[in-house]
C-alpha cells in the first residue's frame, strides 16, 4: 500500500520503518525535517521503567502551590487557565491508586519491548550507536527521602522492573559528580537512553528516505474520503495526496487531525524545556533522574542535557526560556561543579493524554485510517514499538502489545469514557 504518515517525529519515522519492513511504499508528510519538533530536545532517556503516569496518588494537594509557584515543577500561564482547567480536572481523576496501577500495567507492555522495537531500525540504519543500554539513576538526597516516592518504586518492582539500591559510597563509586547533594540512588539495569534524540529520529529517516519513502514539506488540513475509506490527503502544499492508507503521528498536534477522521481525544501539550551545557565540567556515565527535582540529566554527544518541568500554555504562546534557566541554576545546585557559561535552551511540545497514556489503534469509523500520539513524557521510549504495533494493524497481523488500554476511543466526546 501506499501509506501517507504525517508528522516526521519519532513516531512517524519508527512507523515508516515497520511499514516499509512489511513492503509498503510511504510518503510523510510534515513542513519540518525531520526530528524537529518534541522529538529534537528531549532528555533521551530509553526506558522500559519509565511507567508511572505523571498524576500520581495525592497530586490534587500539590496543584494550588505549583500554580502560585512561577518556578515550580508545573506552571499553569494564566490566561490558558480557563482553556485547560477541563483537562486538568480530567488528569487529576486519575491522580489515585487504583488507576496508576492500571496505567502502569498498561505502560509497562507498551515499554518494555523498547530495545527490540530499536534494534532492527538501527540496524539497518548503521546507527545503533545511538541506543545506548547502560542503565539509569534515580537519584535523592537521602534514603529516607526516597521513601516520599517509595508506593511508586513498589509498583515499579511489581511490574518486574529490577531496582538495586545504592547507598552513598556505592553511589559515588559509580557516578563521582553525585557526591555533595545526592546520598542514595536506585540503579535500572534495564534502561537505556540515546546521546541524540534528533540524530537518532533522523538516522532511522535517512534510511527511510533511502529505502524509497519520499517527503511532502506541507502540513495537512484535511482529508478526501470515499466511502468509509480516505483516498486523500489534503495539505497546504499543492495538490491532495492519493493514498491507500493514513497514519496520524503528529504529536501535540494530532488531536485536530483525529478530529477530522471523526475520533476527538483530549490531547493537551504539556511544555518542557532543556538547557544543553557545553563543556559543562561534570562527567556522568549514563542517564540520571534527580526525583526532587524532577530533572532528568543525560551526558549527551553535544553536550550535558538537564530536562523536565511541565508548562501548560498550549502550543501558540511563546516559549518562556525562564524556566530553562532555572533549569540550569538547579542543575548548579545538583553539580557544584557545572560550569554553565555556554550553554543552548530549547522549549518542546509534549504530547499528552490526561491519562499518560498514547493513544494508538485504528481509527473508528475509517478502514484506513491509523493514530499514533499522545506518547506524553515517553514517546522517544515509546515510539518504535508503536510503529512496530501500528505495523501490525496495518498488516491485519495480532498486536505484540495489548494495545485494548491505548484504543482511540477510550475517551467520548473528549472525555474518558
Ligand atoms: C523536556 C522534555 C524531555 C523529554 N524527555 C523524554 C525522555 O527522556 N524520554 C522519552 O521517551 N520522552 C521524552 N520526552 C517526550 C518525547 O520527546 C515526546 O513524547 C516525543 O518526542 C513525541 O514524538 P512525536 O513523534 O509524537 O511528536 P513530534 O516529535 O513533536 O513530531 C510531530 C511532527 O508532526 C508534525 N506536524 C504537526 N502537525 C502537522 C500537520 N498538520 N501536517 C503535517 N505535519 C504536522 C510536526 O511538524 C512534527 O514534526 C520529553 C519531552 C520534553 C519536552
Amino acid at each position: 500500500m501506499h501509506i501517507g504518515i504525517i508528522g516526521t517525529g519519532i513516531v512517524g519515522v519508527t512507523t515508516a520503518g515497520w511499514l516499509q519492513r512489511d513492503g509498503h511504499r510511504v510518503t510523510f508528510i510534515d513542513p519540518k525535517e525531520a526530528g524537529e519538533a518534541c522529538s529534537f530536545g528531549n532528555a533521551g532517556s530509553l526506558s522500559p521503567s519509565a511507567v508511572l503516569p505523571v498524576a500520581m496518588p495525592g497530586m490534587w494537594k500539590k496543584v494550588p502551590k505549583w500554580l502560585l509557584d512561577p518556578d515550580g515543577p508545573l506552571v499553569i500561564r494564566t490566561h490558558y487557565l480557563p482553556t485547560v482547567l477541563p483537562w486538568l480536572m480530567q488528569f487529576l481523576r486519575y491522580a489515585n491508586e487504583k488507576e496508576v496501577t492500571r496505567i502502569a500495567t498498561a505502560m509497562r507492555g507498551l515499554l518494555l519491548p523498547v530495545f527490540d522495537a530499536y534494534l532492527p531500525l538501527l540496524q539497518r540504519a548503521g546507527a545503533t550507536s545511538l541506543m545506548r543500554r547502560d542503565g539509569c539513576l534515580y537519584v535523592y538526597s537521602s534514603r529516607q527521602s526516597a521513601q516520599r516516592w517509595s508506593w511508586g518504586a513498589n509498583l515499579r518492582r511489581s511490574l518486574g522492573v529490577e531496582m538495586e539500591e545504592l547507598d552513598s559510597e556505592a553511589l559515588w563509586e559509580m557516578e563521582p559528580d553525585l557526591r555533595g547533594l545526592f546520598g542514595f540512588g536506585q540503579f535500572a539495569p534495564e534502561n537505556g537512553s540515546t546521546p541524540d534524540p534528533s540524530g537518532l529520529v533522523k538516522a532511522i529517516y535517512r534510511q527511510a528516505m533511502e529505502d524509497g519513502a519520499s517527503h511532502l514539506r506541507a502540513s495537512v488540513t484535511g482529508f478526501r474520503r470515499k466511502g468509509g475509506r480516505i483516498d486523500a490527503i489534503e495539505t497546504d502544499g499543492g495538490p491532495d495526496l492519493d493514498v491507500d492508507g493514513v497514519v496520524v503521528a503528529a504529536g501535540a498536534w494530532s488531536g485536530a487531525l483525529a478530529r477530522m477522521l471523526g475520533t476527538r481525544v483530549p490531547l493537551e501539550s504539556q511544555r518542557g524545556y532543556h538547557v544543553t551545557v557545553r563543556n559543562p565540567g561534570v562527567s556522568l556515565g549514563r542517564n540520571v533522574m534527580a526525583v526532587e527535582q524532577n530533572i532528568m540529566v543525560n551526558p549527551m554527544s553535544m553536550g550535558l542535557r538537564l530536562a523536565g518541568t511541565v508548562e501548560l500554555a498550549g502550543l501558540k504562546a511563546p516559549p518562556n526560556y525562564r524556566r530553562a534557566e532555572s533549569l540550569l541554576s538547579v542543575g548548579k545546585t545538583m553539580f557544584p561543579k557545572l560550569n554553565g557559561a555556554d550553554y543552548s535552551a530549547w522549549m518542546g511540545h509534549r504530547p499528552c493524554m490526561p491519562d499518560s497514556m498514547p493513544v494508538i489503534g485504528a481509527a473508528p469509523g475509517v478502514e484506513n485510517a491509523w493514530l499514533g500520539f499522545g506518547h506524553g513524557h515517553v514517546g522517544m521510549c515509546g515510539g518504535a514499538t508503536t510503529g512496530r504495533e501500528i505495523a501490525n494493524l496495518v498488516a491485519g497481523r495480532a498486536p505484540l502489545v495489548d494495545l485494548a488500554p491505548f484504543r482511540p476511543d477510550r475517551f467520548r466526546f473528549g472525555r474518558a469514557a
